[in-house]
């Protein structure tokens, strides 16, 4: 459990509809709380207690009033990478190993640097900032330079770094990437907002002995660890036909799923994959817009809520996505469940929000806590303006949240106290200049294209 904060109380929030989403509640926080203020300390909150009680306990702080607007906990993308982000729309509507093989491998293979994530990954960030998003998780190549982006510009992050055996631009070699994985815990290990992990890229990509490796090392270090499992059929039907098993019995085989261990996609599963993954009690990060616009299957999220498995949500790339927003990736989710599993009460908008918030906190890590409003947890909170008719009326807040057009209502967004977003626009950062870097690498990628073809 969070320890009590010694910062002094300094922020005093006191939106309209207050929305904690604190599991420890009777109603799991989600009923809106109305008239409450919000108290922060540092970068933890202090407290949640009526307004007019607020203002007697802290008479020396001048609240800031949040009208038609509802508090809740900030996003958590828990799965995507973000430098891909200067690939957005540039190859859509394609299969998956065209998409691969014919566009995104090509482009990585001449465009990715340290100044091409860089520039990719403010750009996400500044994306998921202004949607509500104060913690992403991500699996790219350098990934220092990403760790260096999410201090800078103040974002919560679970860093995975590329494990993959071939060379790459960031590792010659897997023990080269297992290596510089170490030396970036070691950098970051107390930093209290970047976190690092463990990105083995796929069971296709990864081999025994590296995953061994890397299970040696994790014994001490007790890291997460994050892979894109069971993408496709073809993936475990290959898999399958090769080693005689498939590729999550693979993984268990090794001692690799575990609590740490956190499967992407997951659009394949047999009822015997799901209680394993309970079992070991593993979670899934569900990335429902990339598997459609893929075509690459469906997660059983109603059967692994069922069978008591963790799962969070993830745009994945904006390469194959499009975009960075949780609040259109919620909606997807839900729909997509009631269509999977032919029940219209599959996955109800209270379960997406909670996926997005209380789950994404949860497969962050302990310390420090997100994902809920509560006494001594993180102060990673995001404000939506519910001004517009597409809200009027409020029925159920969260049914308007997950089901309505949100991702423009954001107005505020703090994380670990710091507000990041104040009125619908990012602090301290100069969209001007983003756009104009996206630009030129859109002229830079556009040109190498064209050349390819010439010489065709
Ligand atoms: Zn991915």
């Amino acid at each position: 459990m969070p320890k009590p904060s010694n910062s002094p109380a300094d922020q005093l929030l006191f939106p309209e509809w207050l929305l904690t989403l604190d599991t420890l509640a009777t109603d799991s926080g989600l009923q809106p709380l109305e008239n409450h203020a919000l108290v922060l300390a540092g970068s933890e909150i202090l407290d949640i207690l009526p307004q007019k009680q607020a203002q007697v306990a802290y008479p020396h702080l001048q609240p800031q009033y949040l009208d038609n607007q509802v508090l809740l906990p900030g996003l958590h993308n828990m799965h995507g990478h973000a430098g891909m982000t200067l690939f957005r729309g540039m190859a859509d509507d394609l299969p998956l190993m065209t998409w691969l093989e014919e566009h995104i491998w090509p482009a990585e293979g001449q465009h990715i640097s340290e100044d091409f994530v860089r520039a990719g990954t403010r750009l996400a960030v500044a994306e998921m900032l202004l949607n509500g998003t104060t913690c992403f998780s991500d699996m790219y190549f350098f990934p220092e330079v990403v760790a260096q982006v999410a201090e800078e510009m103040g974002i919560r992050a679970l860093i995975c770094a590329p494990i993959i055996d071939f060379p790459n631009p960031w590792s010659s070699s897997a023990d080269d990437a297992l290596e510089k994985t170490q030396a970036l815990y070691q950098q970051y290990q107390d930093n209290p907002r970047v976190k690092l992990a463990f990105g083995p890229h796929a069971p296709y990509t990864v081999s025994d002995a590296t995953l061994q490796k890397l299970l040696d090392i994790n014994r001490d270090l007790q890291l997460k660890v994050q892979m894109h499992v069971h993408e496709t059929a073809f993936e475990v039907t290959q898999a399958t036909e090769d080693n005689g098993i498939n590729p999550l019995q693979r993984l268990d085989q090794l001692g690799l799923v575990d609590a740490n261990f956190q499967a992407v996609h997951l659009t394949q599963a047999t009822p015997e994959d799901i209680q394993l993954l309970a079992d070991r009690q593993a979670s899934v990060v569900h990335c429902p817009q990339s598997n459609l616009k893929l075509a690459s299957g469906f997660c059983a999220v109603e059967a692994l809520h069922q069978a008591g498995v963790s799962v969070s949500l993830g745009t994945d790339g904006a390469a194959s996505n499009n975009d960075l927003d949780l609040w259109a990736e919620m909606q997807t989710a839900a729909l997509l469940a009631k269509a999977v599993h032919q029940d219209a009460a599959a996955l109800p908008a209270t379960a997406a929000l909670q996926m997005a918030t209380v789950e994404g906190g949860k497969a962050l890590s302990n310390s420090p806590f997100t994902g809920q409003l509560r006494k001594g947890f993180a102060a990673d909170l995001c404000s939506l303006k519910l001004d517009a008719p597409d809200c009027w009326p409020i029925h159920h807040l969260t049914s308007q949240l997950v089901y309505g057009r949100m991702g423009d209502k954001v107005t505020n967004v703090w994380v670990a106290g710091q507000q990041r977003v104040k009125d619908g626009k990012l602090c301290g950062l100069d969209l001007k200049l983003l756009k104009s870097e996206a630009t030129a690498w859109r002229n830079r990628i556009k040109e190498t294209f064209q050349s390819q073809d010439a010489d065709a």
